[in-house]
């Protein structure tokens, strides 16, 4: 099959003015301008699908309104997910990843508190790179089989050991860390809400009060090509080198990041520095879509001088980097996996641009080479 648009972004090569992308099964085998018969899209850009580094589907149907700080934010949640049954989370998983479809992403890496659920779920031909939530406040978790990445939750929930076990591995690891000023306290200067919310649960606080969660990650031997740092929100200029250093990447969630009123974030500084960076949506416990796009847009605004070309990479090409997937997700090059979009070029002359602004749903998805 041959597919042709008025722009192919293949990602990691210049866009292709009137481009055809050759799709034979499940791959693809050819992307340029190609002589011969093929199926035209009309005025589209034509993309790899989206990849949201960074997602919780459990939380679709939770709604946690911010109150004061992420400490209460961390209680509410924690209480409103007491609440859900297993039915409850099967049916925010399932309508998590029909949203994802919807908007034109085709992988998602999701952080799974019930991966006992997954075998549950209907088929869906969204790729989803299930990464088990370890916490290990009350009892030592099992890690979960091959083929599933890992998710020691933070370090204010996760201990050294699981983290030690994790890095052990060599396996896909995703953990939110620096997200929160109260948990640069906690690990910085061993106070604040959270530091207090914690020691009251009777958590070992030896660790805290001497150095920040990046640090300590680093000296567990988390950070490194297999790690995807969730947020990394409060870094110090020594933080940002070790996470270039250990070719550690990172996910921002920019319209959680609005959410939760932050600082701006530092994805200046770790772009500069080298740093893979990729963007999520988290969870709709913190915002109100799981559309990639809206974060694309939500990250334009923020940061005026980022180029809508770089912006695009974040959804694409960086994200699969972070996965260690780059030889088959985020690029339209030969041998990679068919996972397609068309983006409407809506009056744009800028393909990139017409990326990051776009207002029109997706025109084409197409997911392991079957159109959807
Ligand atoms: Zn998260």
């Amino acid at each position: 099959m041959r597919l042709h648009a008025k722009w192919v972004l293949p990602i990691d090569a210049p866009p292709i003015e009137n481009g055809v992308v050759e799709i034979t099964g499940d791959t693809i085998t050819a992307v340029g301008q190609l002589a011969g018969p093929n199926r035209d899209l009309g005025d589209v850009v034509f993309l790899p699908g989206l990849i949201n580094a960074h997602c919780h589907f459990d939380y679709t149907q939770i709604a946690v309104p911010y109150r004061e700080s992420f400490t209460e934010w961390i209680r509410d949640i924690v209480a409103e997910k007491a609440k859900q049954t297993p039915a409850d989370y099967l049916a925010g998983i399932q309508a998590g990843m029909k949203l994802a479809l919807h908007a034109g992403t085709t992988t998602v890496v999701n952080i799974e508190c019930f991966p006992g659920l997954i075998p549950q779920l209907p088929a869906s031909p969204l790729r989803v790179i299930w990464c088990p939530e370890l916490i290990d406040l009350v009892k030592r978790p099992e890690l979960p089989a091959d083929g599933m990445g890992l998710s020691p939750h933070a370090p204010y929930t996760a201990s050294a050991e699981l983290y030690r076990r994790c890095a052990q591995s060599r396996r896909f690891i995703t953990t939110h860390v620096a997200e929160s000023i109260e948990e640069d306290e906690m690990f910085r200067q061993g106070r604040g809400k959270l530091y207090d919310a914690f020691r009251q649960r009777g958590r070992d606080m030896s660790d805290c009060g001497r150095i920040g969660p990046v640090e300590l990650l680093h000296s567990y031997g988390v950070l490194g090509g297999n790690c995807l740092a969730a947020h990394a929100n409060c870094l110090t200029a020594e933080d940002v080198r070790l996470l270039a250093e250990t070719g550690t990447s990172v996910v921002h969630c920019p319209k959680t990041h609005r959410y939760f009123q932050r600082a701006p974030a530092p994805v200046a500084a770790l772009l500069a520095a080298g740093v893979n960076v990729c963007l999520g949506t988290d969870s709709l416990a913190s915002n109100d879509t799981l559309n990639m796009f809206a974060e694309m847009r939500e990250l334009a605004r923020g940061f005026p001088d980022l180029l809508p070309a770089q912006i695009v990479a974040m959804t694409t090409a960086n994200a699969a980097k972070a996965l260690n997937q780059s030889d088959r997700l985020g690029r339209i090059a030969e041998g990679s996996v068919a996972d397609l979009i068309a983006v409407p070029m809506d009056g744009h002359a800028d393909p990139y641009e017409a990326v990051v602004l776009a207002e029109k749903p997706v025109a084409f998805m197409m997911l392991n080479g079957c159109q959807i």
